[in-house]
């Protein structure tokens, strides 16, 4: 659609951040523009229509998409944190990032079997979104689906978490 195509321009393409030798996608003027989020909201949970009662966001970026398609799709929404955050983490997942290591937590608000969409605002090596799997997993979870509003082809990030669905391919 126009809505879509219009949204798709309006993510920025930042070199050398936040390193030099990065391509950094910068979805913030997307989110800014009314017409160009609602028609980005409802592309990223088309396939999924009543297929999932909760929305889980990755933080940080996660986060700001799963507020809107919790709305959007009336269901309700849960935080997937950097550890160290949640004052009553029920499973960490511990994960290889390019340097180092990172580790994301969750809380058990959500009852086992709950389906739950998994969403994040690009996927790359996808090892973010195969660890906010198994932290589904973990807390015995239904996975409805995984779902981006940018997918940086190259990278095959479906080969570790797919299959994603994404809004946008780059
Ligand atoms: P992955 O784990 O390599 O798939 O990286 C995905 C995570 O890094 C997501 O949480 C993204 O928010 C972030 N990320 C990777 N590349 C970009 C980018 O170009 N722009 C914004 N975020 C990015």
């Amino acid at each position: 659609s126009q809505a879509l195509q219009r949204a798709e321009s309006l993510i920025a393409t930042i070199p050398d951040f936040p390193e030099p030798g990065i391509l950094f996608r910068d979805i913030s003027p997307l989110l800014a523009n009314a017409d160009a989020l609602r028609a980005s909201v409802d592309a990223l949970i088309e396939p999924f229509a009543g297929q999932f009662d909760v929305v889980a966001g990755i933080e940080a970026r996660g986060f700001l998409l799963a507020g809107a398609v919790a709305i959007a799709a009336g269901v309700g929404m849960a935080p997937i944190r950097k550890a160290g955050k949640l004052p009553r983490p029920a499973a960490s997942v511990d994960y290889a990032l390019e340097y180092g290591r990172a580790s994301i937590e969750m809380s058990d608000d959500l009852t086992p079997g709950t389906r739950v969409l998994l969403v994040d605002d690009i996927l790359a090596t996808g090892g973010t979104l195969r660890a906010g799997q198994q932290l589904l997993a973990e807390l015995d979870l239904k996975l409805a689906g995984t779902a981006v509003l940018m997918e940086l082809v190259e990278l095959d990030g479906q080969a570790a978490c797919g299959p994603v669905h994404s809004v946008f391919q780059v």
